[in-house]
């Protein structure tokens, strides 16, 4: 099932979460599958028996929206958990499978209070670069590391510094101590093994297990929490969830919630703010923006917006009859596009463009090819810099 549920997933999970591709080191789902994850598409919608198993609807029902069928009450799910619980319980599991990982970009749902509502921070449909690992106790403090690591990769791409907090039991809490004691050690030989900055943060963790969250500082100093490593105890117990091990005997599975972007639309947010809606090329939802002057040049400017869409950009022309060039121009950088190419006559004859940062900075005429070149090259080593 999570192979075929991949192939359609890269399929449907490309319609909402455009987005989150350009976020991962390598742009695309290459990182999930390098670092050994298959992503699932799981419903939206389940029956209440459900969330009565995983104990939502006991605790969390008031931040759930309901529908009525039939006969039936279901729940839009507000997170992906019992889903890939449901998937792990299917058939009889063995510890060569282990680990698993399944990574879900599914749309999740939370009643939250309007009063807590705010842009794209809080909002009531969201989607997670969710993932879940099962795996034996002894693998724990590799995919811990392994967790870590992913996270450090991501972020670096942003240039944010982070650091980890490692938040351990509460009182109270569910499980056995000597459980709680073996994995607050496991995490923290993870954390030490990765070497970051981190501090303990006794007594905040989940009731159900220990947590690692990684707090990051943007450009302008803010402290903002998105990652997130959980160990959860409770929920293998509730969904009675096992493999068979190398000794023949049924074990009981660890279960980890890991999300490194955290909320896409929250990440998006605090992405806007720390480059102050100037997008380095890579992540530019405006990148290239052509003004034909004078007849003629339309068709022109019409191919080489063309060509760049082909590249993979995001390219427009301005056709706008009545403007004039200033004002084009002055439009196209409060427009955010990081470059301005002005095509003429001249431009039409030598299949060249005259190049503008978002800056002001005039590069002069270029061969178009060239340009292309450059640009693919700055935006594919997520480079920062303006000129070229
Ligand atoms: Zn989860």
């Amino acid at each position: 099932w999570p192979r075929q549920s991949a192939k359609l997933a890269s399929v449907c999970a490309h319609t909402h979460s455009r987005s989150f591709r350009h976020l991962y080191p390598d742009g695309d789902l290459r990182t999930l599958l390098r670092r050994g994850f298959h992503e699932v598409v799981t419903p939206t919608l389940y029956s209440t028996a459900l969330w009565e198993r995983s104990g939502h609807w006991e605790h969390y029902s008031e931040n759930m929206f309901t529908v009525t069928g039939d006969t039936h009450t279901y729940a839009l799910k507000p997170m992906n958990c019992p889903a890939h619980c449901l998937m792990f319980e299917q058939r009889v599991r063995s510890w060569r499978e282990l680990p698993l990982r399944w990574a879900d970009f599914g749309a999740l749902h939370r009643n939250e209070l309007s009063g807590a509502l705010g842009g794209l921070t809080r909002v009531r449909r969201f989607c997670q670069d969710d993932a879940h690992i099962f795996c034996t106790p002894e693998q724990l403090e590799e995919e811990i590391m392994a967790c870590l690591d992913f996270v450090r990769s991501v972020y670096r791409v942003f240039g944010f510094s982070f650091h980890c907090l490692l938040s351990t039991r509460p009182t109270p809490c569910l499980g056995e101590p000597a459980l709680w004691d073996h994995a607050e050690q496991q995490l923290e030989r993870s954390l030490q093994q990765f070497g970051e900055r981190w501090q303990l943060n006794p007594g905040d963790g989940a009731f159900y297990g220990p947590k690692i969250d990684i707090q990051i500082k943007d450009a302008i100093g803010r402290q903002h929490q998105c990652a997130t490593i959980q160990l959860d105890f409770q929920l293998p117990i509730r969904f009675d969830l096992q493999y068979v091990g190398g000794d023949g005997e049924t074990h009981r599975p660890v279960m980890v919630h890991r999300a490194v972007l955290g909320s896409l639309e929250r990440m998006i947010a605090i992405l806007a703010e720390n480059f102050g809606g100037k997008w380095p090329l890579w992540l530019s939802p405006a990148q290239v923006i052509i003004i034909p002057v004078g007849g003629g040049s339309e068709t022109y400017a019409q191919q080489v917006v063309r060509q760049f869409r082909k590249a993979g950009f995001m390219a427009d022309v301005d056709d706008d009859q009545g403007a004039t060039l200033n004002k084009k121009i002055r439009s196209a950088q409060l427009a955010q596009y990081n470059y301005i190419f002005v095509v003429g006559e001249k431009e039409c004859v030598s299949g060249t463009v005259s190049v503008r940062t978002r800056g002001g900075k005039q590069l002069g005429r270029r061969p178009t090819d060239e340009v292309l070149a450059s640009l693919t090259h700055l935006r594919d080593t997520r480079s920062n810099q303006d000129d070229f």
